[in-house]
């Protein structure tokens, strides 16, 4: 998945330029000593890459989710759905704000199985986040559909999935709000950073406000003077973070074909012996991760260890299965979800994940390829 592979002079130089400048290392204010807006720019570069309305950048990607459940106005003992396939983050950040986190089971795509979350709602219900986990869409017609007739906001985690599309459209811009994050793992980067996309001017002037102390940044009033929108808190990104996703964004069309052509060469080889992971109708996935399934646990240990000895790894399907599995997080999920996360764990605990990289040769592809459909 990473940006890291491509991190190299083009960023280096785009830092240096902050300090050309008069360096101001502050996303806001300072508007009469500084030159340039790294931050802000970057803003309407994803803007303009993803096709959002609004965007707005904060310090991380967990910040990022839990901003948007403000946004929605989530409080302490709302109930909010997610999916058990995750990261931890996305779980922590409904936690951070009192809210209940909810879990639904996975489908045959590993991501939110929409009959589950038709089960998990409740009077009670505020928001509905289905993660893009591994690069591949969640079924986002069907958990929109459900979401409307019930009228709950959906928040769509597309922190995994940077430059896959749905119908058309790129992930992160197709419900309420979308999150991203740039940590070091993720397609792009800026060491740590996230974002916020949304259509909606009323949610868009919430998180602006609430990333930066509550800050309206009304044009003309010194930052000592300006009003404050709500009270907020500190998510805010840094100028240095913001010049380097400049450069990266403009990197993600190749990363993308990159990645893309990897994932063919094991999609024609791996589908000889093994099922793999379902991709939903209208999605085009981010390429990064080939996820599979193996039926029996000897046959799946011997295919982690010829991942191991390949030097490829397995990502986090099982190699970090402890930070990406729900059923692993007993300290901020109910009771009640026991099935579905016993559910989630039994079908993951069959799936193993190739990372895809950048700097790894096509023909390692077509090797591991080759070696795991001949096991
Ligand atoms: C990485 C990630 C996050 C959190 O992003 P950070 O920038 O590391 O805080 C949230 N959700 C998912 C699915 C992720 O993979």
């Amino acid at each position: 998945m990473p940006g890291y592979e491509l991190l190299g002079r083009e960023e280096l130089e785009a830092i240096k330029q902050i300090f050309n400048e008069k360096p101001v290392l502050f996303a806001h204010g300072f508007d009469n000593v500084r030159r340039a807006y790294h931050v802000r720019d970057f803003e309407k570069a994803l803007e303009k890459q993803f096709d959002s309305k609004h965007a707005v950048c904060v310090s991380s990607g967990t910040a990022a989710i839990k901003i948007a459940l403000k946004a929605l106005g989530v409080k302490a003992g709302d109930e909010v759905i997610t999916q058990g396939f995750n990261f931890i983050a996305t779980v922590e950040a409904i936690h951070d704000i009192g809210a209940i986190p909810i879990i639904t089971d996975v489908d045959s795509t590993l991501n939110m199985c929409p009959k589950s979350l038709k089960e998990k709602i409740n009077k009670k219900t505020r928001a509905i986040i289905p993660v893009h986990m591994l690069g591949v869409p969640a079924r986002l017609s069907d958990i929109n559909k459900i979401a409307n007739i019930n009228d709950i906001p959906v928040i769509e985690d597309a922190c995994e999935a940077i430059g896959a599309k749905y119908n058309g459209k790129f992930v992160g811009t197709i419900t309420d709000i979308g999150v991203f994050s740039f940590d070091f793992g993720k397609n792009i980067t800026t060491g740590e950073g996230g974002a916020i996309t949304t259509s909606s001017k009323r949610l868009f002037d919430f998180a602006r406000a609430y990333h930066d102390h509550g800050h309206m940044n009304k044009k003309g009033l010194p930052r000592g003077l300006d009003d404050a929108l709500c009270a907020g808190f500190n998510y805010r990104m840094t100028e240095i973070s913001g010049a380097i996703g400049k450069v990266q964004l403009e990197k993600l069309k190749s990363i993308t074909k990159s990645h893309k052509d990897r994932y063919k060469i094991l999609d024609n080889l791996i589908p000889q012996k093994f099922q793999t992971r379902q991709i939903p109708d209208k999605a085009t996935p981010s390429f990064d991760t080939y996820v599979f399934h193996v039926s029996t646990t000897e046959l799946k240990e011997k295919v982690v260890r010829l991942l191991h000895e390949l030097e490829i790894g397995t990502k986090n399907l099982p190699d970090a299965m402890k930070w990406h599995c729900a059923s692993y997080w007993k300290h901020m999920t109910v009771d009640r979800d026991l099935v579905a996360l016993a559910s989630v764990q039994k079908r993951l605990e069959k799936c193993v994940s190739i990372p895809i990289n950048i700097r790894v040769p096509e023909e390692k592809y077509e090797q591991i390829g080759t070696e795991i459909a001949s096991l």
